[in-house]
Protein backbone atom coordinates (compact mmCIF):
# COMPACT_ATOMS: atom_id res chain seq x y z
CA UNK A 1 0.00 0.00 0.00
CA UNK A 2 1.13 3.24 -0.81
CA UNK A 3 0.38 6.75 0.57
CA UNK A 4 1.25 10.16 -1.61
CA UNK A 5 1.70 13.05 1.12
CA UNK A 6 1.92 16.52 -1.08
CA UNK A 7 4.38 19.20 0.90
CA UNK A 8 5.89 16.68 3.34
CA UNK A 9 9.44 17.88 3.60
CA UNK A 10 8.20 19.55 6.92
CA UNK A 11 5.04 20.80 9.10
CA UNK A 12 1.93 18.94 8.93
CA UNK A 13 2.72 16.74 6.16
CA UNK A 14 6.00 15.54 7.59
CA UNK A 15 3.73 14.34 10.34
CA UNK A 16 1.53 12.95 7.94
CA UNK A 17 4.27 10.95 5.94
CA UNK A 18 5.33 9.50 9.65
CA UNK A 19 2.43 8.39 11.08
CA UNK A 20 1.22 6.54 7.69
CA UNK A 21 4.92 4.95 7.83
CA UNK A 22 4.33 3.97 11.25
CA UNK A 23 0.59 2.18 9.94
CA UNK A 24 2.75 0.12 7.43
CA UNK A 25 2.38 2.32 3.71
CA UNK A 26 5.15 2.91 1.53
CA UNK A 27 5.38 6.37 1.35
CA UNK A 28 5.69 9.04 -1.45
CA UNK A 29 7.17 12.40 -0.29
CA UNK A 30 6.23 15.25 -2.23
CA UNK A 31 7.76 18.63 -1.92
CA UNK A 32 8.73 21.57 -4.43
CA UNK A 33 12.39 20.65 -4.71
CA UNK A 34 15.80 20.00 -3.54
CA UNK A 35 16.10 23.10 -1.35
CA UNK A 36 12.33 22.13 0.15
CA UNK A 37 14.23 18.83 1.94
CA UNK A 38 17.10 20.68 3.29
CA UNK A 39 17.49 19.95 6.94
CA UNK A 40 13.88 17.72 6.26
CA UNK A 41 15.25 14.05 7.91
CA UNK A 42 11.44 12.51 7.19
CA UNK A 43 12.86 9.84 4.30
CA UNK A 44 15.25 8.85 7.10
CA UNK A 45 12.54 8.82 9.98
CA UNK A 46 9.70 7.44 7.50
CA UNK A 47 12.19 4.27 6.56
CA UNK A 48 13.08 3.35 10.48
CA UNK A 49 9.90 2.25 10.24
CA UNK A 50 10.32 -0.32 7.79
CA UNK A 51 8.71 0.88 4.73
CA UNK A 52 10.06 2.14 1.60
CA UNK A 53 9.91 6.68 1.31
CA UNK A 54 11.20 8.42 -1.75
CA UNK A 55 11.06 12.08 -2.87
CA UNK A 56 9.39 12.88 -5.47
CA UNK A 57 9.95 17.02 -6.55
CA UNK A 58 6.98 18.88 -8.30
CA UNK A 59 5.02 21.93 -7.65
CA UNK A 60 2.12 20.93 -7.55
CA UNK A 61 0.26 24.22 -8.73
CA UNK A 62 1.35 23.34 -12.22
CA UNK A 63 -0.82 20.45 -13.81
CA UNK A 64 1.70 18.85 -16.29
CA UNK A 65 4.03 18.46 -12.82
CA UNK A 66 1.12 16.81 -11.09
CA UNK A 67 0.62 14.22 -14.09
CA UNK A 68 4.20 13.75 -13.98
CA UNK A 69 4.32 13.25 -9.95
CA UNK A 70 1.54 10.78 -10.34
CA UNK A 71 3.12 8.86 -13.14
CA UNK A 72 6.17 8.73 -11.43
CA UNK A 73 5.06 7.32 -8.02
CA UNK A 74 3.01 5.02 -9.48
CA UNK A 75 6.11 3.67 -11.52
CA UNK A 76 8.10 4.03 -8.08
CA UNK A 77 5.55 2.03 -6.29
CA UNK A 78 3.06 0.39 -8.37
CA UNK A 79 0.13 2.51 -7.67
CA UNK A 80 -1.26 4.58 -5.17
CA UNK A 81 -3.64 3.96 -2.53
CA UNK A 82 -3.86 7.07 -0.43
CA UNK A 83 -3.50 10.82 -1.52
CA UNK A 84 -2.78 13.45 0.85
CA UNK A 85 -3.01 16.93 -0.78
CA UNK A 86 -1.58 18.79 1.95
CA UNK A 87 1.18 21.47 0.04
CA UNK A 88 -0.34 24.73 0.88
CA UNK A 89 1.24 28.84 1.16
CA UNK A 90 0.13 31.96 3.43
CA UNK A 91 0.55 35.63 1.57
CA UNK A 92 -1.58 37.43 4.48
CA UNK A 93 -2.56 40.56 4.27
CA UNK A 94 -6.05 42.96 4.58
CA UNK A 95 -8.24 42.33 1.80
CA UNK A 96 -7.69 46.28 0.66
CA UNK A 97 -4.16 46.36 0.34
CA UNK A 98 -3.78 42.78 -1.01
CA UNK A 99 -1.90 42.47 -4.79
CA UNK A 100 -3.30 40.66 -7.14
CA UNK A 101 0.34 38.26 -6.85
CA UNK A 102 -0.88 37.45 -3.17
CA UNK A 103 -4.30 36.54 -3.81
CA UNK A 104 -3.29 34.59 -7.38
CA UNK A 105 -0.44 32.34 -5.88
CA UNK A 106 -2.46 31.10 -3.14
CA UNK A 107 -5.40 30.21 -5.00
CA UNK A 108 -2.52 27.99 -7.27
CA UNK A 109 -0.88 26.63 -5.06
CA UNK A 110 -3.78 25.71 -2.41
CA UNK A 111 -6.48 25.26 -4.41
CA UNK A 112 -5.46 24.47 -7.97
CA UNK A 113 -3.15 21.73 -6.32
CA UNK A 114 -6.31 19.87 -5.41
CA UNK A 115 -7.92 19.85 -8.52
CA UNK A 116 -4.69 18.86 -10.66
CA UNK A 117 -3.84 16.36 -8.29
CA UNK A 118 -7.39 14.52 -7.71
CA UNK A 119 -7.51 14.85 -11.70
CA UNK A 120 -4.55 12.59 -11.91
CA UNK A 121 -4.43 10.12 -8.81
CA UNK A 122 -8.25 9.70 -8.65
CA UNK A 123 -8.55 8.76 -12.11
CA UNK A 124 -5.95 5.67 -11.03
CA UNK A 125 -7.65 5.02 -7.93
CA UNK A 126 -11.19 5.20 -10.05
CA UNK A 127 -9.53 2.58 -12.67
CA UNK A 128 -7.98 0.65 -9.30
CA UNK A 129 -11.59 0.61 -7.74
CA UNK A 130 -9.94 2.16 -4.83
CA UNK A 131 -8.35 4.95 -2.91
CA UNK A 132 -8.51 7.10 -0.20
CA UNK A 133 -8.07 10.95 -0.91
CA UNK A 134 -7.65 13.56 2.20
CA UNK A 135 -7.44 17.27 1.32
CA UNK A 136 -6.18 19.54 3.90
CA UNK A 137 -8.61 22.30 3.75
CA UNK A 138 -8.28 25.07 7.54
CA UNK A 139 -11.32 26.54 9.45
CA UNK A 140 -10.42 29.68 7.87
CA UNK A 141 -11.90 27.70 4.99
CA UNK A 142 -15.46 27.77 7.05
CA UNK A 143 -15.27 30.30 8.98
CA UNK A 144 -13.13 32.97 7.73
CA UNK A 145 -9.86 34.70 9.23
CA UNK A 146 -8.93 38.50 8.80
CA UNK A 147 -6.10 39.14 6.45
CA UNK A 148 -6.29 35.78 4.67
CA UNK A 149 -8.97 36.68 1.89
CA UNK A 150 -6.84 34.51 -0.47
CA UNK A 151 -6.22 31.37 1.49
CA UNK A 152 -10.17 31.26 3.40
CA UNK A 153 -11.28 31.07 -0.91
CA UNK A 154 -8.72 28.34 -1.48
CA UNK A 155 -9.90 26.49 1.78
CA UNK A 156 -13.33 26.96 1.30
CA UNK A 157 -13.01 26.15 -2.25
CA UNK A 158 -10.99 22.88 -1.04
CA UNK A 159 -14.43 21.87 0.99
CA UNK A 160 -16.40 21.92 -2.10
CA UNK A 161 -14.12 20.36 -4.12
CA UNK A 162 -13.86 17.52 -1.76
CA UNK A 163 -17.67 17.29 -1.63
CA UNK A 164 -18.00 16.90 -5.62
CA UNK A 165 -15.16 14.61 -6.09
CA UNK A 166 -16.29 12.05 -3.21
CA UNK A 167 -19.70 12.12 -5.60
CA UNK A 168 -17.79 11.41 -8.35
CA UNK A 169 -15.75 8.67 -7.10
CA UNK A 170 -17.85 7.26 -4.61
CA UNK A 171 -19.33 5.07 -6.99
CA UNK A 172 -15.86 3.61 -8.17
CA UNK A 173 -15.09 2.50 -4.38
CA UNK A 174 -12.93 5.89 -3.60
CA UNK A 175 -13.65 8.18 -0.43
CA UNK A 176 -12.64 11.97 -0.51
CA UNK A 177 -12.44 13.37 2.85
CA UNK A 178 -11.36 16.96 4.09
CA UNK A 179 -9.87 17.83 7.38
CA UNK A 180 -10.02 21.55 8.87
CA UNK A 181 -7.27 22.25 11.35
CA UNK A 182 -6.91 24.93 13.58
CA UNK A 183 -4.07 26.55 14.62
CA UNK A 184 -1.27 24.10 14.48
CA UNK A 185 2.66 24.52 15.19
CA UNK A 186 4.91 24.51 12.42
CA UNK A 187 7.22 26.78 10.31
CA UNK A 188 3.87 27.96 8.97
CA UNK A 189 2.56 29.23 11.84
CA UNK A 190 6.02 29.68 13.00
CA UNK A 191 5.87 33.69 11.20
CA UNK A 192 3.09 35.10 12.93
CA UNK A 193 3.69 37.77 15.85
CA UNK A 194 3.55 36.97 19.38
CA UNK A 195 0.56 39.38 19.27
CA UNK A 196 -1.24 37.34 16.85
CA UNK A 197 -0.82 33.69 18.49
CA UNK A 198 -1.71 35.26 21.67
CA UNK A 199 -5.21 36.77 20.02
CA UNK A 200 -5.65 33.45 18.71
CA UNK A 201 -5.46 31.19 21.85
CA UNK A 202 -8.41 33.20 24.07
CA UNK A 203 -10.85 31.59 20.65
CA UNK A 204 -9.59 28.09 20.89
CA UNK A 205 -11.50 26.10 23.57
CA UNK A 206 -8.64 23.99 24.92
CA UNK A 207 -6.61 26.87 25.20
CA UNK A 208 -3.18 25.59 23.72
CA UNK A 209 -1.98 24.88 19.75
CA UNK A 210 -2.27 21.75 18.09
CA UNK A 211 0.39 19.57 17.31
CA UNK A 212 0.84 18.42 14.06
CA UNK A 213 0.70 14.61 15.04
CA UNK A 214 -2.59 15.63 16.22
CA UNK A 215 -3.62 16.23 12.72
CA UNK A 216 -1.83 13.15 11.39
CA UNK A 217 -4.11 10.47 13.60
CA UNK A 218 -6.95 11.64 11.87
CA UNK A 219 -5.28 11.31 8.65
CA UNK A 220 -4.29 8.15 9.95
CA UNK A 221 -8.01 7.06 10.53
CA UNK A 222 -9.24 8.19 7.36
CA UNK A 223 -6.99 6.37 5.44
CA UNK A 224 -7.63 2.91 7.39
CA UNK A 225 -10.07 0.53 6.64
CA UNK A 226 -12.18 1.94 9.69
CA UNK A 227 -13.13 4.80 7.61
CA UNK A 228 -14.14 2.49 4.84
CA UNK A 229 -17.72 4.14 4.88
CA UNK A 230 -17.07 7.71 5.71
CA UNK A 231 -16.72 10.32 2.44
CA UNK A 232 -17.44 13.82 1.37
CA UNK A 233 -16.80 15.15 5.02
CA UNK A 234 -14.96 17.88 6.73
CA UNK A 235 -13.32 17.40 10.06
CA UNK A 236 -11.99 19.81 12.29
CA UNK A 237 -9.39 19.53 14.23
CA UNK A 238 -8.99 22.73 16.31
CA UNK A 239 -9.45 21.83 19.88
CA UNK A 240 -13.13 23.52 19.34
CA UNK A 241 -12.16 27.00 17.75
CA UNK A 242 -14.27 29.81 17.45
CA UNK A 243 -13.63 31.79 15.29
P1 LIG B 1 4.47 24.50 6.11
O1 LIG B 1 5.21 24.15 7.34
O2 LIG B 1 4.71 25.84 5.49
O3 LIG B 1 4.68 23.33 5.05
C1 LIG B 1 4.13 23.40 3.77
C2 LIG B 1 4.92 22.56 2.81
O4 LIG B 1 4.33 22.67 1.50
C3 LIG B 1 6.39 23.02 2.69
O5 LIG B 1 7.24 21.91 2.77
C4 LIG B 1 6.40 23.68 1.34
O6 LIG B 1 7.66 23.64 0.67
C5 LIG B 1 5.40 22.86 0.57
N1 LIG B 1 4.94 23.54 -0.64
C6 LIG B 1 4.66 24.86 -0.78
N2 LIG B 1 4.29 25.11 -2.05
C7 LIG B 1 4.33 23.93 -2.72
C8 LIG B 1 4.09 23.56 -4.06
N3 LIG B 1 3.69 24.47 -4.97
N4 LIG B 1 4.24 22.27 -4.42
C9 LIG B 1 4.65 21.34 -3.51
N5 LIG B 1 4.91 21.65 -2.21
C10 LIG B 1 4.76 22.92 -1.82
O7 LIG B 1 2.90 24.46 6.39
P2 LIG B 1 2.03 23.56 7.40
O8 LIG B 1 1.65 24.42 8.53
O9 LIG B 1 2.68 22.26 7.63
O10 LIG B 1 0.72 23.39 6.50
C11 LIG B 1 0.42 22.20 5.78
C12 LIG B 1 -1.01 22.30 5.29
O11 LIG B 1 -1.88 22.46 6.42
C13 LIG B 1 -1.27 23.50 4.38
O12 LIG B 1 -2.20 23.16 3.38
C14 LIG B 1 -1.88 24.51 5.33
O13 LIG B 1 -2.68 25.45 4.66
C15 LIG B 1 -2.70 23.59 6.21
N6 LIG B 1 -3.05 24.17 7.50
C16 LIG B 1 -2.09 24.54 8.41
C17 LIG B 1 -2.48 25.07 9.63
C18 LIG B 1 -1.49 25.48 10.68
O14 LIG B 1 -1.90 26.04 11.70
N7 LIG B 1 -0.21 25.23 10.51
C19 LIG B 1 -3.84 25.24 9.92
C20 LIG B 1 -4.79 24.84 8.97
C21 LIG B 1 -4.39 24.30 7.77
P3 LIG B 1 8.74 24.84 0.85
O15 LIG B 1 9.21 24.71 2.26
O16 LIG B 1 9.79 24.56 -0.17
O17 LIG B 1 7.99 26.12 0.58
Amino acid sequence: MTALVTGAARGIGKAIALRLAKDGFDIAVNDLNERSFEGSDVIEKCREFGVRAERFYADVSKSAECEALVKAVTETFGGIDVLVNNAGITRDGLMARMSDEQYDSVIAVNQKSVFNMIKYAGNLMSRAKKGSIINVASVAGIYGNPGQMNYSASKAAIIGMTKTAAKELGRRGVTVNAIAPGFIETPMTDKLTDEQKAAMINQISMRRYGQPEEVASVVSFLASPDASYVTGQVIEISGGIMM
